[in-house]
């Protein structure tokens, strides 16, 4: 059994959260990337199912009708995010295909293999100890993820009709490390009842993959045309050492 203390911060074992003092005073800002209206810029989504293994990631624990791990609801959701795109056209790889570990910077690494032309999509549930925290938000760190990380939030609530926690910048592992653009989604918490029940079931993550493939294809289509630009922010990569 899981305490639901234990695994709080399941998701921020990936990541480290930026300073207050980084955003607001010891950053150093250039110019974002010149990106061409209209064209997203890459030709490949490398779709990221967050967890695996020994690393369960959240669980949905006391208080939910239904018993579920993070690293079974982001497989599932990262092969339906697939489909879409495959169907659309546009090339895809996972980081995994079935229920296996991964490090961190295995992922990072997998993702800096492929290089410009691609995109990362990390895909994660949130598991906290309150249990009416609800919602879906979507991370990023890079200038050039901006867009890409705001489409993707737009279209995940609109399809599923969750609160929407909104585009946050942090300086996770997998939204700061990659040298290509990547943002890290958090589709839904799995401690919450509601949103439990609904994750469970494969028509509702069909949803929540619609959206992010929708987010996806828009930003394929249209690149960063209409997304209001941010500055690039320096940062030092994101490290195992990292703590809260
Ligand atoms: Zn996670």
């Amino acid at each position: 059994m899981f305490e639901l203390s234990a695994f709080r911060f399941c998701c921020w074992s990936a990541a480290v959260v930026v300073s207050i003092g980084l955003f607001l005073g010891g950053c150093a800002q250039t110019p974002s990337a010149n990106v061409r209206a209209g064209r997203g810029h890459f030709s490949t989504v490398l779709i990221d199912p967050g967890h695996g293994g020994k690393d369960s990631g959240g669980v949905s624990g006391r208080g939910v009708p239904i018993y579920l791990r993070e690293k079974d609801l982001t497989l599932a959701t990262a092969k339906l995010v697939r489909n879409e795109l495959r169907n659309a056209g546009v090339r895809t790889l996972l980081t995994r295909e079935d229920d296996r570990f991964i490090e961190l910077d295995d992922r990072v690494r997998m993702a800096n293999a492929k290089g410009p032309g691609t995109v990362l999509i990390s895909i994660h549930y949130d598991a906290v100890s309150n249990r009416g925290m609800n919602g879906a938000k979507t991370f990023y760190w890079r200038a050039d993820s901006h867009g890409l990380a705001t489409r993707i939030q737009q279209h995940l609530v609109s399809a599923t009709s969750e609160t929407n926690i909104g585009v946050i910048r942090r300086r996770l592992r997998l939204t700061r490390n990659p040298d290509i653009p990547c943002v890290l989604c958090e589709c839904a918490y799995i401690t919450n009842p509601t949103e439990a029940v609904k994750a469970s079931k494969d028509s509702y993550r069909q949803l929540i993959a619609h959206g992010i493939a929708q987010g996806i294809l828009e930003q394929y289509r249209l690149g960063d045309a209409g997304i209001p630009s941010v500055p690039e922010i320096y940062a030092p990569l994101s490290s195992a050492a990292d703590k809260h």
